[in-house]
């Protein structure tokens, strides 16, 4: 086998996933994750052909020992000699990296610079590449930036409404995420329509645990609801989205809750989770809905739904055309209803839901769910493994 196929690797601070992927047909060879690392529960699933393994991670159980399970994996199934490179998701790219970028001493101190704006990603992403380095220490390793996507957005989208010097000397704006999935989902729409991309112009919704909306001009990011941090905007499974900031002095100054206690509030108690009192799945709270009426669970999609429609109308504004909405995520991709509720909203921008069309668009089929006469609506299952995989390649390539 050819020496083409790409590993690539999402570190979160307890968890690994990988996939081992041809970048010319974005077919996945052999995937996988280890979950719990850091403690002595840490194991590690493996999916190769129709065999799925799980095995115990050993001591100290950190992403190091998680990976040299998985080159020892590599070595029996004889795949190691295939592997080119490493492609790295890595959250946080600043201002400083719009492009696809080859690792090396000065990317990983920038990455570790960053991490004051990711706290919680981006030194995750960092052990992923210095374990990646040691355990394949002759191929190249490549960080593809959550944020670089939306790098293209104009000044008046990124801006705060606050003293102009916390941007210049702090970096206060706004960078958005989920940039390697709405570059991906936009590109499959556009070929949907048999257009090149920069002649095309979307909204796109990733809804997942994590929600973001973006306005895509002739191919690129003019603007998007996450903001410096991946709280801002639309509401997601546990997170607040966006509110009143005099919220968060109220309930410090008037009933007693300290800064991090907000910040767990907003991050991990609000939302789907904050609203149904149930669960940030929308499974769960669809069920608890539908089955037994459940009006607190209503109130919730209700919310959900609302919030995203006026985002995707807000983001008309920035648009000269649109030649339709993307659907993608965990939620995007299957729950019919949400969908439909969203589309329900968004009659006067002449978007009309196709009821069947909908519902048969789930569990890993993309395609059309609006009406004949409707502006378009799709769902398009989001693969941004094969887009790091795919870009990995290509900046190997333009290098040779
Ligand atoms: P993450 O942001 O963690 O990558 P995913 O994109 O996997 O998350 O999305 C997770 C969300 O997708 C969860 O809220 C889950 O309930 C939702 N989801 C998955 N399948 C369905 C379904 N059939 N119907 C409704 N929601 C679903």
């Amino acid at each position: 086998m050819q020496n083409k196929f790409i590993l690539v690797l999402n570190c979160g601070s307890s968890s690994l996933k990988f996939s081992l992927i041809d970048p010319e047909l974005g077919t996945t060879l052999l995937s996988g994750l280890a979950q719990r690392l850091l403690s002595e529960q840490a194991s590690i699933k493996i999916h190769y052909n129709a065999s799925h393994e799980q095995q115990e991670i050993a001591a100290p159980y950190d992403h190091q020992a998680a990976i040299l399970v998985l080159v020892k994996q590599l070595q029996q199934l004889n795949l190691i000699s295939c592997v080119k490179a490493v492609g790295h998701r890595v959250v946080h790219g600043g201002e400083s990296y719009c492009q696809p970028t080859l690792i090396n001493a000065d990317v990983k101190a920038k990455i570790k610079q960053l991490a004051r704006l990711a706290p919680l990603h981006n030194p995750a992403n960092l052990t992923g590449i210095e374990a990646a380095e040691s355990a394949f220490p002759e191929l190249a390793q490549v960080a593809i930036f959550d944020t670089a996507f939306h790098q293209t957005m104009p000044e008046k989208a990124y801006i705060y409404g606050i003293p102009y010097a916390l941007y210049k000397h702090h970096g206060i704006r706004r960078y958005g995420f989920h940039g390697t999935s709405h570059y991906f989902v936009a590109q499959q729409a556009a070929e949907r329509l048999e257009k090149p991309l920069a002649q095309c112009s979307f909204i796109s919704a990733h809804l997942g645990n994590g929600c973001s909306i973006a306005a895509i001009k002739n191919g690129k990011s003019v603007d998007t609801s996450l903001g410096m941090t991946p709280l801002e905007g639309v509401m997601m499974g546990t997170r607040s989205g966006d509110l009143d900031p005099g919220i968060i002095f109220y309930l410090i100054n008037q009933l007693g809750y300290s800064v991090a206690d907000v910040e767990q509030l907003l991050n991990k108690e609000s939302g789907l989770l904050g609203i149904s009192e149930l669960s940030n799945d929308c499974r769960i709270i669809e069920d608890a809905y539908i089955e037994a009426h459940n009006q607190q669970a209503g109130l919730a999609l209700d919310v959900f739904c609302y919030r995203i429609a006026k985002a995707i109308a807000a983001f008309t504004a920035s648009l000269t055309q649109l030649d339709g909405i993307i659907f993608t995520g965990g939620i995007g991709e299957n729950s019919n209803l949400i969908r439909e509720k969203i589309i329900s909203q968004l009659s006067l921008l002449n978007f009309e839901i196709a009821p069947d069309a909908n519902v048969a668009m789930r569990f890993g089929q993309s395609g059309l769910i609006t009406r004949e006469g409707s502006r378009p609506a799709w769902v398009i299952a989001t693969n941004e493994e094969w887009v790091i995989a795919e870009q990995t390649f290509q900046l190997l390539n333009e290098k040779d």
